[in-house]
């Protein structure tokens, strides 16, 4: 089986002359595929040359809605699709009043195992392939009532399931892909790509010089903290993620963002507010601090509120700049993983 979401249109055109197909049926196709279109659809195609396509196992959509919760408090939505191999991944739309932002997941379950993350929680399966990826966009994008042309997804966040830069090539490819002036043509200033801190894959995605907002997950102010909650940190301090960091905005010239979920007992308390802004101080950057949306299977509590004010209060004071991002969607299971797993164990139920 192949999915032709993970060419680019070159490449197509390419496939299609290897079988005798002219160039124009493979930009026909390119199109009708990012605008969500099946073999079935009215994509203006020979029926010979779609039956050749199929003979040859050529999937054109390779990632299917199969659930859709509409959050009741805010303008979220969460997605269930389903891979043309049965795997089941997740994703969440944000609607404001400027644009759609998309989260897209990267793979299967994940290798790094946080203490605070669903996602982890049934290991890791497998990586996405670039057209998976890429796939979530086309079929968020098409249930929005948008098309390749008039693209209703303004925002992407790799922020789903998965450590994106473990799964590196595939969302290299995915990230020019969806830039491509041949497809959505999305500025790289509406992409985020959202890490545990690899150093090397940073320094990586930096020299590629493809200007993305990167988010880096740092979740404690020092190592001892963060080896409690990220097994990642055992491999990687966080002055050598602070290094790679700095290096990317050094290229980039982006500043970074810092998420920082805030445990209750773990990493909440004015010290580490201090230490955390000493860590920062020379670092062009923004904190975006999360509280906690307890998991079912993880034993961390969530913070009050009053006391994540007073964390934030306490950055501004070191001048950090940072933001207490609200809870979304928490009433459809909006964190990483959890409608994943909650479907998961009903299947294991019945
Ligand atoms: N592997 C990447 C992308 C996964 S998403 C990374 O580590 O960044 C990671 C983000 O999901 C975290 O930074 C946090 O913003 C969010 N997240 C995961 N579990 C959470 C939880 N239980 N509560 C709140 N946010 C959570």
């Amino acid at each position: 089986m192949t999915q032709l979401l993970d060419y680019s249109k070159e490449e197509l055109r390419e496939i299609f002359a290897s079988l005798g197909i002219e160039k124009f049926r493979a930009d026909q196709v390119y199109l009708a595929m990012l605008s969500g279109k099946d073999y079935d659809d009215n994509i203006n195609v020979p029926k010979s040359v779609i039956n050749q396509l199929i003979d040859k196992n050529f999937l054109m959509q390779s990632v299917k809605i199969i659930r859709k919760l509409e959050s009741k408090k805010e303008h979220t939505t969460k997605f269930l699709y389903q891979l043309s191999d049965g795997n089941i991944i997740e994703g969440v739309l944000l609607s404001y009043k400027f644009g759609n932002t998309l989260c897209v997941s990267t793979q299967v379950g994940c290798k790094m195992n946080c203490a605070f993350c669903a996602s982890g929680l049934n290991g890791f399966v497998r990586n996405l392939s670039a057209g998976e990826i890429l796939g979530q966009v086309v079929a968020v994008n098409k249930m929005i009532g948008g098309t390749v042309k008039k693209r209703e997804i303004t925002n992407i966040v790799l922020m789903g399931s998965g450590e994106p830069l473990d799964n590196f090539d595939n969302v290299v490819k995915f990230l020019n892909n969806i830039m491509s002036k041949d497809g959505f043509m999305m500025s790289a200033r509406n992409i985020s790509l959202s890490t545990c801190g690899l150093p090397h894959k940073i320094e990586k995605l930096a020299d590629l010089q493809i200007p993305i907002t990167l988010c880096v997950s740092l979740h404690a102010p020092n190592d001892a903290i963060r080896n409690k909650i990220m097994p990642i940190s055992k491999s990687y301090t966080i002055a050598q993620i602070l290094d790679a960091v700095k290096y990317y905005n050094t290229v980039t010239n982006r500043r970074i963002i810092f998420e920082y979920i805030l445990i209750d007992k773990v990493n909440n308390s004015p010290t580490h507010a201090r230490e955390l802004a000493e860590l920062l101080k020379n670092i062009p950057c923004h904190v975006n601090l999360i509280r906690l949306n307890p998991v079912d299977g993880r034993d961390l509590s969530q913070p009050s509120m009053e006391s994540c004010i007073k964390f934030q209060n306490a950055l501004a004071r070191f001048n950090i700049s940072a933001t207490l991002r609200r809870s979304l969607g928490d009433d459809v299971e909006g964190a990483c993983g959890q409608l994943r797993n909650k479907v998961l164990k009903e299947k294991r139920d019945i």
